[in-house]
């Protein structure tokens, strides 16, 4: 019994069309297939990151913006 579930990938950008929250990810069974609902598009991604979260990089720069006051 193959079920199909769907369910937008928050966050993704369409290779096509590059619209944003547009994705939609449909698994069947072990086949995955992302559709674009804004432009059509389809693709079939393997190990889809869904919302991919930026390199945590928590290294915040040093403030280096002088602070005139002037007199
Ligand atoms: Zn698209």
């Amino acid at each position: 019994m193959t079920q199909t579930r769907k369910r937008f990938i928050a966050g993704a950008e369409c290779p096509a069309c590059h619209a944003q929250d547009t994705l939609m990810l449909t698994v069947t069974g072990e086949q995955e297939q992302v559709h674009c609902v804004q432009c059509g598009h389809q693709f079939s991604e393997r190990g889809t990151q869904p919302a991919a979260p930026p390199t945590t990089t928590t290294t915040e720069q040093p403030g280096l913006i002088g602070i005139f006051k002037p007199d």
